[in-house]
């Protein structure tokens, strides 16, 4: 319906003012029909016309549809959750006052590097195929000059007054990439991330929105922001687990910018030193063009390999005396080393010597981990604390122990050892602060011998030129993981770790302590590298009818009755079963792997077909019928397609 004293074309993307309830609300025209199933006095009219023109165009409205119908989670949803609070809220758009990244008027720009031919060869196949939508997957080792390629060609795309927008796995990627880029470009540049306030978002996607703004940066949600003149997405680290979304709209952000490459017809590429096996599929499949860079660039050299076997060595505080001697070595070259070990706090376990009872999270029925920094027992399920205790609550005893590794006492250990030198710990308790990370790296890559410590926040993209030793202190735990993807994210993060080696003039060496150095799959990825290790793993995938096989969807449900949420996936199931074809299987409902946490019991039914079409015709005839049942009401149930994390 027209709204009231107002003469103006109504659009699909138009906010407007509308009473729902008692109260008026703001809300986005997202259909417009000259029909309704409902009487015409039961419609209401719109109160207001809040834009003049669509502040979401057509086709961002259509992947909104589209994001909608593929992840099976409500249209409305979905815009709530993409949409910046002060765009939902009403406000004007509007460019003046806005308090973006400044740029200095006249500074000196950094020239472009002089590319190698490969990057070269790299450069003009994307240039040769871009004037419409194309997928590129850039698998080019760790080093090898990726990030300079995407420079350029954002320069190419901002010559013919393109915007381009790309994504980094993370907040703390961010500052460091915009300040290379914002050295190489006069242009404005906007970053969108989960640390602005509402007010530096709704600016920044305005900027973007009213085309002000030329390169965008952004993590997982900067994918939703609207452009003017859209010219080219870029991808970086596609393998990149933040990607997807864990709660909520369990979105993919590279899947969806994939779809809005297709949409708005530009180029996309995905880059990364380890592919997502998805995308190394896709590639290899010829449904995206792949390239690659062998060499590292800036005649690096790519580092060298060695194993520790552990059996019955010597272990002080996780570290043999042959790594302490490495380590030594290099620091006494005035180097620097990274030591990495991917569990933050002190210890995962406080257990007392003489009983054996052990510290637990009560709603999780997990151990505490022993954090001695900020004293306190920690569940790292559901982030809950407690002091820490020092007496055993079950025999009285006051010897309670620390058992395990976490990189706070491995720092510890490093300041024994090596007392003159600094460490430095880089994980999720030590860059809480905003800046504090920032501050670490410009102190370490001043360059004096200094100990990184750290859990994969240290393995993404960093460049610390002087590191040339990386340690991984155990490799064993991503060994036998019981998901299937365990060995994939195992080989892209031990790749990842040891690709901040060497990565200056001096060659890189990195060395793994492990229980189990004749392991195949380790074997394979030390001796032949990624590239092979994950051409093996897709073999694997294909035998066993794996993604990306095959398409799966996994339904979870959780309740504080553990009863509930089981008997709601077996009415699931069981309502499922003669829409089911050959094509298609349920497995479960059976426990999450973290079966409980704060307080919630957690289960799961996986839904795994041979046609992704399949599945969601599947989905669409079922998920009405799920939301209809009555148990539907008592748990708390989802729908996670394409799912990650099994926990
Ligand atoms: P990647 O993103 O592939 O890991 P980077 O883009 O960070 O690699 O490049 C690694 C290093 O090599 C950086 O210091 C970068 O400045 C340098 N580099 C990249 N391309 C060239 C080039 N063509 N000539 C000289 N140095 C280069
Ligand atoms: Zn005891
Ligand atoms: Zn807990």
């Amino acid at each position: 319906m027209p709204p009231k004293n107002h003469t103006c074309q109504l659009l699909e993307g138009l906010r407007v003012k509308v009473p729902f309830g008692k109260r008026e609300l703001i809300g986005l025209i997202i259909n417009i029909s000259s029909e309704s199933e409902f009487a015409i006095d039961d419609l209401k009219r719109i109160i207001e016309v809040i834009d003049e023109a669509p502040v979401i165009d057509n086709s961002m409205m259509k992947l909104f549809k589209w994001a909608a119908s593929y992840y099976h989670y409500p249209l409305g949803q979905v815009i709530h959750n993409v949409l910046p609070t002060r765009v939902r809220q009403g406000k004007t758009l509007t460019t003046k006052n806005s308090a973006h990244i400044s740029q200095e008027p006249a500074k000196e720009l950094t020239p472009q590097l002089q590319l190698s031919d490969e990057q070269e060869q790299v450069k003009a196949s994307i240039l040769e195929k871009s004037d419409g939508f194309h997928c590129f997957l850039l698998e080019g080792v760790t080093g090898s000059g990726k990030t300079e390629i995407y420079m350029q060609l954002i320069a190419e795309k901002i010559k013919m007054g393109l915007q381009v927008i790309m994504l980094v796995p993370e907040i703390s990627l961010t500052p460091q990439t915009i300040q290379h880029i914002q050295g190489r470009f006069a242009e404005k540049i906007v970053a969108i991330h989960s640390g602005l306030t509402d007010k530096q978002r709704f600016i920044a996607w305005t900027d973007a929105r009213l085309g002000d703004a030329d390169i965008i940066i952004g993590t997982r949600s900067a994918i939703f922001t609207p452009l003017v003149r859209p010219g080219l997405i870029i991808i970086d680290e596609e393998h990149d687990s933040s990607y997807k979304q864990q709660e909520g709209f369990r979105y993919s952000a590279r899947d969806l910018a994939i779809y809005r490459a297709q949409l708005f017809d530009i180029p996309i590429i995905l880059g990364s030193a380890t592919p997502s096996l998805e995308s190394l599929h896709n590639a290899l499949s010829q449904r995206y063009s792949l390239l690659s860079l062998e060499q590292r660039a800036a005649k690096a050299n790519k580092p060298s390999y060695s194993c520790i076997d552990l059996k019955g060595k010597p272990l002080s505080e996780g570290f043999s005396e042959q790594l302490l001697s490495h380590i030594k070595d290099h620091l006494q070259k005035n180097k620097q080393v990274l030591i990495f070990l991917n569990r933050r706090g002190y210890a995962p376990l406080l257990q007392c010597h003489d009983c054996g009872w052990t510290a637990s999270c009560p709603r999780c029925d997990t151990s505490y981990t022993l954090h001695r920094n900020t004293p306190e027992l920690r569940c790292h399920r559901c982030e809950s604390q407690r002091k820490i205790i020092q007496n055993c609550p079950s025999c009285q005893s006051n010897s309670l122990m620390p058992i395990g590794l976490g990189t706070e006492r491995t720092e510890e250990k490093l300041e024994e050892s090596f007392p003159d030198v600094p460490v430095f710990r880089i994980d999720r308790d030590t860059t809480r602060n905003r800046g504090k990370l920032e501050d670490t790296i410009s102190e370490i890559n001043k360059g004096q011998a200094a100990i990184l410590v750290g859990t994969q926040m240290l393995a993404k993209g960093h460049h610390f030129p002087e590191v040339t030793l990386v340690a991984v202190l155990d490799a064993d735990a991503g060994l036998f993981s019981s998901d299937f993807r365990g060995q994939e994210f195992m080989g892209q993060l031990l790749t990842q770790v040891a690709g901040r080696s060497g990565r200056g003039k001096t060659a890189g060496e990195v060395i793994i302590q492990t229980h189990n150095s004749t392991h195949p799959t380790l074997r394979t990825l030390i001796n032949d590298g990624y590239k092979k290790f994950s051409r093996s793993l897709l073999e694997q995938r294909n035998m066993a009818n794996l993604p990306p096989y095959s398409y799966q969807a996994l339904i979870r449900a959780e309740a504080s009755k553990a009863s509930l949420p089981m008997s709601f996936l077996q009415d699931v199931k069981n309502s499922s079963k003669e829409t089911l074809t050959n094509t298609s299987f349920m497995l479960g409902p059976l426990p999450a792997p973290m079966e409980k946490r704060a307080g919630r019991f957690r289960f799961q039914l996986l839904l795994q077909s041979t046609s992704r079409a399949e599945m969601h015709a599947l989905l669409n005839h079922l998920v009405p019928f799920y939301e209809a049942l009555p148990q539907s009401r008592k748990v708390r149930w989802s729908i996670d397609i394409d799912p990650l994390d099994f926990s």
